[in-house]
């Protein structure tokens, strides 16, 4: 039988092509999403993959929804913490609302989507963890105090659910992707995205795809002694280790 996954954010940007590489490799995909259900609805005619829509950032609302996908697809094998946000500004000009979003989306994320499947994972003896950090959780970003703090966490969140959860048959890992070519960071006005591609060593943005071809693989048994580690996906931008 095949297993199931949910990705968060997996009808847009790099969550989708997650989604779609690992239902082209015959995984059933629970695809969540927070508000955009046009973009959804395309994605599911496009794809056929199931859709669900709720807010990561809310305990009871990842309890109640993850438990429908269990009862439509069955037992959740593999999760994959994608959903995201930035509130950029400058520290000094930050809003608490600002970091209090950020932290809620892309950390608090961690607990309430992790918590309600780890010990379905530890008890059959098999599971993926993998989360989605960023490149500027490792090396930090002017304008970003409150989204560098809240992937810098996701690496470290990675770190220790991996060394209580390895003897269990799960594994956890992080991908910290560099600048990719999605909305987020179409965002960004062109002038400092031509700054930010000249810093790129391969001189170009990353694919969806090329993200969603490593989630695959980590997701599969081949992966099974890859566990607590930090890929990047960045061509080249940063190397630095963590
Ligand atoms: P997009 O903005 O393109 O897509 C974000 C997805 O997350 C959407 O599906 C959105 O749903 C969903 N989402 C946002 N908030 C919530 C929420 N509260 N509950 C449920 N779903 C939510 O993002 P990207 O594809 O660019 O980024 C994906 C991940 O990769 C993020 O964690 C991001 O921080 C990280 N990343 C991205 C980089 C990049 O260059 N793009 C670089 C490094 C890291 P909806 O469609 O309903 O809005």
């Amino acid at each position: 039988m095949s297993r199931v996954a949910v990705v968060t954010g997996g009808t847009r940007g790099i969550g989708a092509a997650i989604s779609k590489a690992l239902a082209a490799d015959g995984y059933k995909v629970a695809a969540v999403y927070a508000g955009n259900d046009a973009a959804a609805e395309a994605f599911r005619a496009e794809t056929g993959v199931s859709v669900y829509k709720w807010d990561v950032g809310d305990a009871d609302a990842c309890a109640e929804g993850l438990a429908r996908v269990a009862a439509d697809l069955g037992p959740v094998d593999i999760l994959v913490n994608n959903a995201g946000i930035t509130r950029d500004g400058m520290f000094h000009r930050m809003k608490f609302d600002q970091w209090r979003e950020v932290m809620r989306t892309n950390l608090d994320s961690m607990f309430t989507m992790t918590r309600p499947l780890i010990d379905g994972m530890r008890e059959r003896g098999f599971g993926r963890v993998i989360n989605i950090s960023s490149i500027n959780g490792q090396k930090g970003q002017m304008g970003q105090a409150n989204y560098s703090a809240a992937k810098a966490g996701v690496i470290g969140f990675t770190k220790a659910l991996a060394q209580e959860n390895a003897a269990k048959g799960v594994t956890v890992n992080c991908i910290c992707p560099g600048y990719i070519d999605t909305d987020m960071v179409a965002a960004v006005p062109e002038e400092a995205l031509k700054k930010i591609i000249a810093t790129i060593p391969t001189g170009r943005l990353g694919k969806a795809e090329e993200v969603g071809d490593l989630v695959a693989f980590l997701a599969s048994d081949k992966a099974a002694f890859f566990t607590g580690a930090v890929h990047t996906v960045n061509g080249g931008q940063y190397i630095g280790n963590g």
